[in-house]
């Protein structure tokens, strides 16, 4: 099977991560922080805080947010369900704002509509806003951080697809738009730690209250005690943390992974280039590509067209059965019984359920060789025709 994302491990990925393995720390050495300058250096951004998922960073970053019970957050309804439920663990409300049918990222135009709306009625506004960058392209930030000027929310990019990506003439994570940028460095990500997460952002105090948050809510910096060191053993619980930390073998490893990212990201444009073209002839829609965006490719989805909307399960199994590993990114959040539980319904959000229904995501990883991107487009061709 050649699935639909796989890890590129070097052999000096593996040399690295035994070398802690050997070393006095496998967790709390030296290897987190390096980590963390590395992707500091990367973004340009001050602050990168490394935790042990995607979905603690995202956790994280609500609370350093102080998200709380009668807050609301608002994200996009095609994004894994950690986008969403970061606002639960604080005991936030979420809402959707239905997508862009181009880009699949949050719709910029019916966020701004639901924010007048609600603005209107007197309504709820939210208190943070969390923009996915849909399969590695940027949200037009320039747009959500207008709105968030104008409407009092905070910002966090989740960024869990798109590192490596640019928006404009800045590296994703450099937080210029928003609040915090959360990274994911699950293995099918652009980046593996195996499990591992990244929050980064411009501001000391956030930064600080995530650091705490990771490890308990415990510090041993005397600047941050309320009282003087009883001794060097001394420690002092400032929050109600989590134990959310990296260890140095994960770490070491996005060490390595990170000196390749760019050449990874290319590699991803160069393959995506060979669908494009390969795939032009087939009643498929391609990825749009906004000007504004170098996006990092973490997906390519083809959405059917519309005639063909009741082949889409079809076409999935054919290609399975061909040893193409397709999937489907995402199944529309608010659809999950989970949500359904919590008021929400079918028909909610219509351009991303109409999404939902025509979408594949079709194989795209930095070791995908030719012959096996010939393999994906002889086999969509063939079960398309
Ligand atoms: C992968 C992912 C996450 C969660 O990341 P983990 O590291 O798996 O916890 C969150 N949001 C999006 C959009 C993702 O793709």
């Amino acid at each position: 099977m050649i699935p639909y994302g796989r890890q590129d491990i070097t052999q000096e990925d593996i040399d690295t991560v035994v070398d802690v393995l050997r070393s006095d720390y496998l967790t709390q050495g030296p290897k987190v922080p390096e980590f963390e300058k590395s992707i500091q250096d990367y973004c340009g951004v001050a602050h990168a805080v490394a935790v042990n998922s995607g979905t603690s960073a995202l956790h994280v970053a609500c609370l350093a947010l102080n998200l709380g019970p009668g807050d609301e957050v608002w994200t996009s309804p095609i994004t894994f369900v950690a986008s969403a439920n970061c606002a639960r663990h604080c005991g936030a409300n979420v809402e959707f704002v239905d997508i862009d049918p181009r880009t699949y990222n949050l719709s910029t135009e019916a966020l701004e509509d639901k924010l007048k709306d609600r603005k209107n009625s007197g309504g709820t506004l939210p208190s943070v806003v969390i923009p996915v960058h849909f399969g590695g392209q940027s949200c037009d930030m320039v747009a959500i951080r207008a709105l968030s000027d104008e409407f009092g929310f905070r910002i966090i990019e989740d960024a869990s697809h798109a590192i490596g990506g640019r928006y404009r003439d800045k590296t994703i994570g450099s937080c210029r738009y928003s609040d915090i940028t959360v990274f994911s460095f699950h293995p099918v990500k652009i980046v593996t730690t195996a499990e591992g997460g990244v929050a980064t952002t411009e501001n000391a105090a956030l930064a600080q209250k995530m650091v705490l948050l990771r490890n308990n809510g415990v510090t041993r910096d005397p600047a941050l005690m309320t009282r003087p060191a009883d001794g060097q053993w001394y420690y002092e619980q400032l929050e109600l943390g989590y134990n959310y930390r990296m260890t140095d073998i994960q770490a070491a490893l996005g060490c390595s992974q990170m000196q390749r990212l760019d050449e990874k990201v290319s590699i991803r444009h160069q393959i995506a280039n060979r669908y494009d073209a390969g795939l032009a002839a087939l009643p498929i829609v391609l990825p749009f590509r906004e000007d504004f965006s170098y996006s990092a490719f973490h997906l390519y989805v083809v959405l059917l067209e519309e005639a063909l909307a009741s082949n889409r399960r079809a076409v999935f199994e054919s290609l399975r059965e061909r040893g193409i590993g397709v999937n489907v990114h995402y199944i529309p959040v608010h659809t999950q019984p989970y949500f359904r539980r919590l008021g929400f319904q079918t028909g909610d959000y219509p351009y991303a359920e109409d999404y939902y229904a025509r979408a594949l995501s079709i194989p795209l990883f930095p070791t995908l060789t030719r012959e096996q991107q010939d393999e994906v487009i002889a086999a969509l061709t063939s079960a398309l025709s």
